[in-house]
C-alpha cells in the first residue's frame, strides 16, 4: 500500500518545518501497530531525536468537570498570544478501559485549535486498540521537534493515569474546585503529593470568596506534604478561565519552577530517569506481549485456571508448569 512507502526522510523534514499535517501523519504513523509502521516511526523518531527536548512538559487533570479543556484552551490562547508554539495532547484511560471517552467526544478547544500557534491532537476515537497511550511520550517528542514551546498534555484524574502522565512531564498541575472543605481530608492525598501546583479553578462571580478559603487551605496541606519535585515547595492559585484571571500567575509559576530546577539542575536528571524508567516499562510490556503472543498460551492458562481451582495443584505450581514447559 501507499502508507508503507513513506518516506521517512521527508517526512521528517516537513516535520522540523513545522508542517501540521506532517506531525499528524507522524502521529498516526507513531500510533500504528502494524509491524512496518512501527519501524518505520522509529526511524523517524530516532530522525528527530536530535530536535526534541526543548520544550516545557506539563501534565494537567482534575476530575471530570474541574474545566480541565477550558482551562487549557484558555492558558494555550494566552502563551499563543505570548509567541509561543503550544501543543495539547490527551491520554485517555477510559477510551481502554470502556472503549468510550471522558476526554474525547465533544468538540474541544475550538478557539485554540483554530490558532496557527497551536497544535491540538485530538484523544484518540473510542474503539481505538487498547496501548495508544503508551505512544504518548513518542506523541510528545515528534511535537518537540516540530518546534512547539510548550507541551499541555491532558488527563482525568482517575486511577494511574496521573502517575503515568506524572512520569512523562516537567511541572504537574492539579485543577480542583472550592467547597472540597469536607473532601479535602478524604481526598486522595496520593494525587496531590504528585502536584508541582494546584489551581484552585472557577474563581469568580459568587464563588470567589469560597475560592479563596479554598486556596488556603491547599497552601495549608501542601505545608505538610512531602514536595512532587525536590527543592520546589507547591503552590495553590485561584483561576478562572471564563473571565481569565489567574491565568498569568500560573504561567509565572511555572516559569520560576523550570528557573528554579535549571538552577539545581534537577530539570535534566528528572527527565533521564524518566527516560530511563520508560525504557524499563516497555521492557516489562514488551515481555507480557511476547508471552502472550503464543495463542495457545491463552488456553494453557485457562486450564491450569481450572487445576487451581480444583485444588489439583497450587497457584505456584501453575505459574512454573507455565514458564518450564513454555507454550505447547
Ligand atoms: P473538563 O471535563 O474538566 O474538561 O471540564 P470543562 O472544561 O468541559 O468544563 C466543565 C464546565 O465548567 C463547563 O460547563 C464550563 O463552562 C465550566 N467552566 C470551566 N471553566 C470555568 C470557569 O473558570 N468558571 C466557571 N464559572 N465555569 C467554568
Amino acid at each position: 500500500t501507499k502508507q508503507d512507502t513513506i518516506d521517512i526522510a521527508k517526512l521528517a523534514s516537513e516535520v522540523l518545518n513545522g508542517q501540521r499535517t506532517s506531525l499528524s501523519k507522524a502521529i498516526t504513523l507513531i500510533e500504528s501497530s502494524n509491524a512496518e509502521h512501527k519501524e518505520q516511526a522509529q526511524k523517524l523518531l530516532q530522525e528527530l531525536l536530535p530536535y526534541t527536548g526543548e520544550s516545557i512538559r506539563i501534565g494537567i487533570t482534575g476530575v471530570p468537570g474541574a474545566g480541565k479543556s477550558t482551562f487549557i484552551e484558555a492558558l494555550g490562547m494566552m502563551l499563543c498570544n505570548l509567541g509561543k508554539k503550544v501543543a495539547v495532547l490527551a491520554i485517555d484511560p477510559s477510551s481502554t478501559l470502556s472503549g468510550g471517552s471522558i476526554l474525547g467526544d465533544k468538540t474541544r478547544m475550538e478557539e485554540l485549535s483554530r490558532n496557527k500557534m497551536a497544535f491540538v491532537r485530538p484523544s484518540p476515537n473510542a474503539g481505538t486498540l487498547g496501548g495508544v497511550h503508551k505512544k504518548s511520550r513518542e506523541t510528545m517528542l515528534l511535537c518537540e521537534a516540530a518546534g512547539y514551546d510548550v507541551i499541555l498534555i491532558e488527563t482525568v484524574g482517575v486511577g494511574q493515569s496521573e502517575t503515568y502522565v506524572r512520569g512523562m512531564v516537567d511541572f504537574f498541575l492539579l485543577l480542583v474546585l472550592t467547597g472540597a472543605g469536607d473532601e479535602l481530608q478524604g481526598m486522595k492525598k496520593g494525587i496531590m503529593e504528585l502536584a508541582d501546583g494546584i489551581v484552585v479553578h472557577k474563581s469568580d462571580g459568587d464563588n470567589i470568596q469560597k475560592a479563596r478559603k479554598t486556596v488556603r487551605e491547599y497552601r495549608q496541606i501542601l505545608h505538610f506534604l512531602q514536595p512532587a519535585t525536590p527543592g520546589w515547595m507547591g503552590k495553590a492559585l485561584p483561576v478562572s478561565s471564563l473571565e481569565k484571571t489567574g491565568l498569568s500567575d500560573v504561567w509565572e509559576m511555572i516559569c520560576q519552577f523550570e528557573q528554579t530546577m535549571k538552577d539545581t539542575s534537577f530539570w535534566k536528571t528528572r527527565r533521564l530517569e524518566q527516560t530511563k524508567e520508560w525504557f524499563h516499562t516497555m521492557i516489562r510490556d514488551s515481555l507480557i506481549d511476547s508471552f502472550f503472543q503464543n495463542t495457545d498460551r491463552k488456553i494453557q492458562v485457562k486450564s491450569l485456571e481450572e487445576a487451581i481451582l480444583q485444588g489439583e495443584m497450587t497457584v505456584a505450581q501453575g505459574v512454573s508448569k507455565l514458564f518450564s514447559e513454555g507454550a505447547r
